[in-house]
């Protein structure tokens, strides 16, 4: 129904490299694996709706911070230490199992799913108020899903990751394979995880709690407690829903271990990861990531977690949002974001047309409609209207109107802004801010980059 406003053709200019429009323009259209991701999520295939990480770029405090901040003090871990990890939840004992650890003061990890966190927000909210932390433990569990090839478990982690960042405004940085990662893992899965900047956590000691139906709670304790003597104790538990014999066993177990001298803590970024060997009887004729895949989805991940880079604040329309370290990219002095993800966040929609080849943006009175395939982006928007290609004047107090660059044609060239002005990163559209807020009819107004962030403000 926009269609016929759609008028000013601004910035056909192309800027797409070689590799990236021919790898990638095609798969614009839903691929088959992002056509089944969308029908397991419910969401359109063709803008991501996880961020997806892009093309390596030079770290952006690297050309003018001329020290990175100091790490904070590592505080020292007490000698004895275990750390609580509950996972496959959450479900309808994880209440009860956060009385139980409030009750004590003790801070534990859950590792949950991404299908049992959309199902339940409410309790993924109490776990993070409670300041536990939260891990991910993939999408839905699936071991013939998630290890069949890496790229489908790391599908697996990203939809999780973006499900829990969405209620907790954090992204798990912590990450339990199903079932560990023995007889699960290769070399390629632990590499790829560690280089995207993923700390994979198995554990030291398994309370037994899965082992079949209906484990006894005093079998849990024993199992739950039987330590070998070591000091830095990773437990494995389960507040899956089947679970209630472990709820049972809890407070003993914490006895136990309190009786036994232990401080108790959630794990955390910076604990000593405990991986079990990698097996010699792995399933054969998994494909390898290729270099391209590499490139697209783990290269840049890892700077989501870099607590020295800078968060990307935005100012515009009255709306403050922000993107993290890794969410959006710097090269050549220009900030570049993923569409959809900054105009959500916004409050807008994007949508994209398939059989049109054609994202639409729309957000206030601002519309935009880009092709990524020639790198176009047409700008229309309250009062502009079109027909049949007839392009009408704005009126003057329009925000379009208000620049005054659309010239007498209606068409406006592109400048050196415009000019590079959308890439698509693996099935993502990416657009330099600038582009997007001036296309919008918000004119950006302040660039700055401080200590602390990036700040954009538009009008
Ligand atoms: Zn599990």
């Amino acid at each position: 129904m926009y269609r016929k406003s759609w008028i000013f053709v601004i910035a056909a200019a192309l800027w797409l490299t070689a590799a990236a429009f021919s790898s990638n323009n095609l798969s614009t259209a839903p691929s088959a694996q992002a056509a089944g991701q969308a029908a397991n999520s419910g969401q359109a295939a063709a803008f991501n709706q996880t961020i997806t990480p892009g093309r390596p770029i030079t770290p952006i405090n690297s050309v003018t911070s001329p020290t990175k901040l100091a790490d904070p003090a590592k505080p020292a871990v007490p000698s004895k230490t275990v750390y609580l990890t509950f996972d496959d939840g959450p479900s309808k004992l994880t209440a009860s199992v956060l009385s139980i650890l409030d009750r004590y003061q003790i801070k534990a990890t859950f590792f949950v799913l991404g299908q049992q966190a959309q199902r339940s927000p409410e309790l993924i909210r109490q776990i993070a108020d409670a300041g536990h932390t939260i891990g991910n433990h993939s999408y839905d569990h699936d071991y013939d899903k998630l290890y069949h090839n890496f790229s489908d478990f790391w599908g697996q982690i990203k939809q999780t990751e973006e499900i829990l960042r969405s209620i907790t405004g954090k992204r798990p940085q912590l990450i339990r394979a199903p079932g560990g990662t023995f007889g699960h893992f290769d070399q390629t899965y632990f590499d790829l995880l560690a280089q995207a900047g993923y700390k994979v956590f198995d554990w030291d000691v398994d309370s037994g709690d899965s082992e079949r139906k209906g484990v006894p709670a005093a079998e849990i304790l024993k199992k739950a407690t039987d330590t070998g003597g070591q000091d830095q104790i990773v437990l494995l538990m389960h507040d899956g829903s089947g679970h209630d014999n472990t709820v049972k066993a809890l407070p003993q177990i914490i006895e136990y271990y309190k009786d036994k001298g232990y401080t108790f803590s959630a794990l955390g970024p910076d604990t000593k990861p405990v991986q079990f060997p990698i097996s010699k009887h792995l399933p054969q004729g998994r494909p390898a990531p290729s270099s391209t895949w590499i490139a697209n989805h783990i290269t840049m991940n890892a700077a989501l977690f870099d607590r020295n880079l800078l968060p990307l604040e935005i100012s515009a329309g009255g709306v403050q949002t922000a993107l993290d370290p890794g969410e959006y990219e710097v090269e050549n002095g220009k900030l570049y974001v993923p569409l959809r993800a900054l105009v959500e966040r916004l409050g807008g929609t994007a949508d994209w047309d398939s059989a049109n080849r054609q994202a639409k943006v729309t957000w206030g009175y601002g519309q935009l409609l880009l092709l990524p395939g020639s790198g176009t982006v047409v700008r229309g928007g309250f009062g502009i209207v079109g027909v049949n290609g007839q392009i009408e004047p704005n009126p003057p107090n329009t925000p379009n109107g208000q620049n005054g660059r659309e010239g007498v044609e209606g068409l406006v060239a592109g400048g050196p802004e415009e000019g590079a002005s959308i890439r698509m990163i693996d099935d993502s559209i990416w657009i330099s801010l600038r582009s997007l807020l001036d296309g919008l009819g918000h004119p950006v107004l302040k660039v700055a980059k401080t200590d602390k962030q990036w700040e954009v403000k538009a009008s």
